[in-house]
């Protein structure tokens, strides 16, 4: 699972940067085309959702979450990993 935040909701409030225990979530530098400074995030895979989540079958933190007021987190299914044809050109 991989962690995600939606950009389009997010408003920049770093709430939660501030409730995450892992400190997954650090305050953004850069402003989007909307002017909002969406949080950069710090190692996700470090996260107890993002690395358990599928395994347990069930949320084991999600305060992120609960806490933001504008429902931009998420998780999404990473893709399986898709081979590719190499061609190799001398
Ligand atoms: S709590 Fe939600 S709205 Fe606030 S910065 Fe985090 S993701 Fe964005
Ligand atoms: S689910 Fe918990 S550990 Fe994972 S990013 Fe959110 S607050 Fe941090």
């Amino acid at each position: 699972m991989k962690l995600a935040i939606d950009e389009t909701r997010c408003k920049g409030c770093n709430l939660c940067t501030k409730v995450c225990p892992y400190k997954i979530f650090r305050e953004g530098k850069r402003l989007n085309r909307k002017g909002v400074a969406i949080p950069e995030l710090d190692r996700p895979e470090r996260c107890a959702n993002c690395r358990l989540q599928k395994l347990y079958g069930r949320q084991l933190c999600g305060v992120c979450q609960l806490t933001c007021p504008d429902q931009a987190i998420h998780w999404i299914e990473e893709e399986p990993y898709e081979p590719h044809k190499v061609a190799i050109e001398y």
